[in-house]
């Protein structure tokens, strides 16, 4: 019969995608339900980029690229980052940078700290590569960001990398320079630890964003920044990312992306350059659509009994407080709570135990105003505001 690789024997389909596919099962079977569990905006991709596809498939660009990715792509990216060409690379989504990053240096035991809520896929993804995650919680009290003294208890001998996010799904904290600068004073006394910088929400910032190569040059020799197309210009299924690191790590993921997909899309990587070079007044005009609805949606969320939540600072997600409606309602698990909401409340939305923070939820306002305020309805429904 089939068994699965030990590699892979704990591994489940993320529970923010089988929420979304519930939520996609119960609509298909006419149930009236609002999702407000994906992180996909729902802006359309600029005109100007698909454009640029349309082009470069009827100009022939339909080949395989370079395994790296095409040099007008890179030298992009590296003129954007103020690297060279030989420190990018291009691959199907910013996740499957994070997979070449893990798979092609964890051994089996390393350890990788991640402050929670960290994005979902942190944890599977450092799982199947071999290696050990190492769950640092931070609270709503400390803005759920990561300080200097648990990342320095947080680090043993066999610690490879931090794993830092921000602006950060799902809790939209933002680090500030100084906050850079004294988390990088740790890091300094640890030169084994290597960092990956997840700043895939970059551009999509209520206060001013650093990059992590910026507040802390010299982390640069073991830095890893992740970036991509997905979230600021709306080209979740373009599938492009990118990362920015050491040429030897670069050429190290390039050996695993030349083994699993031979590299990106060539057409979506001509879009990239059309998104990263051209106009991109339009992301001011989004983000300024964002605020908007991250002020209605915590309004809102706050006027619920047992809802206590947050300003995000970025990104396009809210992670309230959800102990005192759990309690309130007799249920022992966020999760539960999130289960009957959507199940007798028609509203998705994704438990904080999938960001290694139980006790909290994570709703996305990357929605229009019509179902957002349907989604906040039904839950000061189903919480009786
Ligand atoms: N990193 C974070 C923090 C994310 O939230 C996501 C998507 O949800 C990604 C990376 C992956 O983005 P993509 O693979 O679409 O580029």
């Amino acid at each position: 019969g089939f068994r699965r690789a030990s590699r892979i024997a704990g591994l489940e389909i993320s529970e923010i995608v089988q929420i979304s596919e519930r939520a996609a099962a119960l609509k298909a079977a006419g149930k009236d339900v609002v999702s407000l569990s994906t992180g996909e905006p729902d802006f359309p991709t600029p005109a100007h980029v698909v454009e640029a596809a349309h082009a470069a498939a009827l100009a022939g660009k339909t080949k395989y690229t370079a395994t790296a990715g095409t040099a007008e792509l890179r030298g992009a990216v590296a003129a954007d980052a103020g690297v060279t060409v030989a420190e990018v690379i291009i691959s199907t989504g910013a996740k499957q940078v994070i997979a070449n990053a893990m798979l092609a240096t964890l051994e089996p035991g390393d350890q990788v700290v991640m402050p929670a809520p960290y994005w979902t896929s942190y944890s599977d993804i450092v799982a199947m590569a071999g290696g050990v995650p190492v769950v640092v919680p931070c609270a709503m009290e400390d803005g759920f960001k990561l300080s200097p003294a648990a990342l320095e208890a947080a680090i043993t001998p066999q610690t490879r990398w931090l794993m830092l996010n921000a602006p950060s799904n799902p809790s939209g904290a933002i680090y500030s320079q100084a906050e850079l600068q004294a988390l990088a004073a740790v890091l300094d006394r640890h030169p084994q630890v290597w960092v990956m910088a997840d700043e895939i929400y970059e551009h999509l910032n209520f206060i001013p964003f650093t990059r992590l190569a910026v507040a802390a040059p010299q982390l640069r020799d073991r830095l890893l920044t992740v970036n991509g197309a997905s979230k600021a210009w709306s080209m979740t299924g373009w599938r492009i990312g990118w990362g920015i690191a050491p040429a030897p790590l670069v050429k190290a993921m390039g050996a695993v992306q030349g083994q699993v997909t031979s590299g990106a899309c060539s057409i979506a990587q001509a879009a990239a350059v059309a998104a990263l070079t051209g106009d991109n007044s339009l992301i001011d005009v989004r983000r300024q659509a964002l605020r908007a609805r991250r002020d209605r949606v915590v309004a809102a969320l706050n006027a619920v009994p047992g809802i206590d939540c947050p300003s995000p600072d970025g990104a396009f997600y809210v992670f309230p407080r959800i102990t005192g409606a759990m309690a309130a309602k007799g249920f022992d698990s966020d999760a539960a709570l999130c289960t009957w909401l959507l199940e007798d409340h028609g509203v998705a939305i994704v438990p904080g135990r999938a960001f290694g923070l139980p006790g909290h939820a994570r709703l996305s306002f990357a929605y229009s105003d019509a179902d957002l305020d349907a989604g906040l309805g039904r839950i000061a429904a189903a919480l009786g505001a």
